[in-house]
């Protein structure tokens, strides 16, 4: 089928699924990603065409909706919107994290969720798709609201979750303390001790290597992508937008690995030191996100060598290695297009989609090692699916199995990117690989399993 052909099929596609989606552009934008390559995918694999796989793979299973009530600190009768997207559970339970932020709305959680999907069949681990969360903020309340909070949120999500049925976790806004009181109220109300929940801690069904897992994963997937152009990570600088749970996690094995980290942000601008971002540095990190300020600037001030750029993105330094790791579409057109005039050579996203469509294109024509964070990140949904195997047989494992596991999945990761992905002149394009790797599982199950 000509080009032309499929481009028309794709523009016909997206148009649908806006028309069904309105003002969720985040959503079109995740499945217009997906579907550049998947239509002609689908085009010449006829058994999805005649299933109709790509109309009910954009279709959520089920989408939950509540109100979450709770009384803040002076007595205040407060009121957030809860959300849990059962995208699809084709290859295994709904699996996938909850994000706690103002700006979380249902358009967001959908293109996770689709996200989560592609990513979850990656790891080649038994899980679904899904996502939830709240427009609730964390920032600024104290340890009493943020338990009333997730006390609430859980007492309406039990109906709907379940070790077999939908294993939420973690995501921005939600990390161990929210597990723990969201995990203490399952508990509670359905009297049960089961892995319904990932990311917990060790002292109550956790796993080790879970915390570091999403940045470790994104390493691992990075020392690939340089293999296969017969370079590593060692002596490479390295920009990594954010400072939280990933972040910390990808500066711990970058640095391990011998590259050099020379910037972490917030929403208030970056930090750039050009001393590198190592040893007690690290841990500071740790520091600034339990202090529940959301400012990089903390780091200056700790570490005055440092320079802080306010209201800036990192993306405008000179790096070899360039990896998003703080929110969608922190990485636009223009930002990439000084990445490849500054001469990076691989950008993998930590995050989930932090670069635009046009920033994307702006790598691929330039050749530039590009994953995308559906496989990238997917250490992290990994290591979750490790806790839930832990958890299904009672035992734990020791860091070094687990880790080892972790860097198997990824290595496998990027085998299946590379399989679908490479291109005629030996290029390897991620993006493509990715979705269509993670296509490929889910769509045989949903043959397989009827028209459900
Ligand atoms: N929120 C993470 C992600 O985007 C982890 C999800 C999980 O562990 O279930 O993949």
């Amino acid at each position: 089928m000509k080009t032309s052909d499929t481009n028309a099929i794709c523009k016909q596609f997206i148009e649908m699924v806006e028309q069904r989606s309105p003002g969720q552009p985040e959503f079109i934008q995740a499945v217009s990603e997906v579907a550049q390559f998947l239509v002609p995918f689908v085009e010449e694999n006829p058994q999805y065409k005649k299933a109709n796989i790509l109309e009910r793979i954009v279709e959520a299973d089920r989408i939950i909706i509540f109100r979450v009530p709770w009384i803040d600190d002076q007595g205040n009768y407060r009121v957030n919107r809860g959300y849990r997207v059962q995208m699809n559970n084709a290859i295994g339970p709904y699996k996938g994290g909850l994000r706690f932020h103002p700006s979380v709305n249902l358009g967001i959680l959908k293109f996770l969720a689709f996200e989560q999907v592609f990513k979850n069949s990656l790891t080649t681990l038994p899980m679904g798709g899904g996502k939830g969360g709240s427009n609730f903020d964390p920032q600024g309340k104290s340890d009493g609201e943020v338990m009333r909070f997730c006390q609430s949120f859980m007492t309406e999500l039990c109906r709907h979750i379940g070790p077999d049925l939908d294993v939420p976790a973690g995501d921005i806004g939600v990390g161990a303390r929210e597990i723990g009181y969201l995990f203490g109220q399952y508990k509670r109300i359905r009297n049960e001790f089961t892995g319904v929940l990932t990311g917990k801690g060790l002292a109550y069904g956790g796993s080790l290597i879970r915390p570091e897992a999403t940045g470790y994963g994104v390493i691992y997937f990075t020392e690939e992508m340089l293999k296969g152009i017969n370079t590593s990570l060692k002596g490479k600088t390295v920009a990594i937008s954010g400072f939280g749970n990933v972040s910390w996690g990808v500066v711990l094995k970058a640095t391990e690995l011998g590259a050099k980290v020379v910037t972490i942000s917030g929403p208030d601008g970056y930090i750039y030191d050009k001393e590198g971002i190592s040893g007690e540095k690290i841990d500071y990190l740790l520091e600034m996100r339990a202090s529940g300020n959301n400012r990089a600037e903390m780091y200056r001030e700790k570490f005055p060598n440092a320079e802080f750029h306010k209201g800036k993105r990192p993306w405008e330094q000179k790096v070899d290695i360039a990896i998003p790791s703080a929110t969608q579409n922190e990485l636009d057109e223009e930002d990439a297009r000084k990445l490849v005039a500054n001469g990076v050579i691989c950008v993998a996203e930590a995050a989930n989609m932090p670069s635009t469509l046009d920033a994307i294109k702006v790598f691929l024509n330039a050749k530039v090692l590009f994953a995308p964070g559906k496989a990238a990140n997917a250490g992290g949904v990994a290591t979750s699916g490790l806790e839930m195997s832990q958890n299904a047989i009672h035992l734990n494992w020791s860091r070094e199995q687990v880790d080892n596991r972790l860097k198997e999945i990824m290595i496998g990761i990027h085998t299946q990117c590379s399989r679908y992905g490479k291109e005629t002149d030996e290029y390897i394009n991620y993006v493509k690989g990715a979705n269509i790797a993670g296509f490929v599982k889910v769509a045989d199950a949903m043959l397989a399993e009827g028209h459900v």
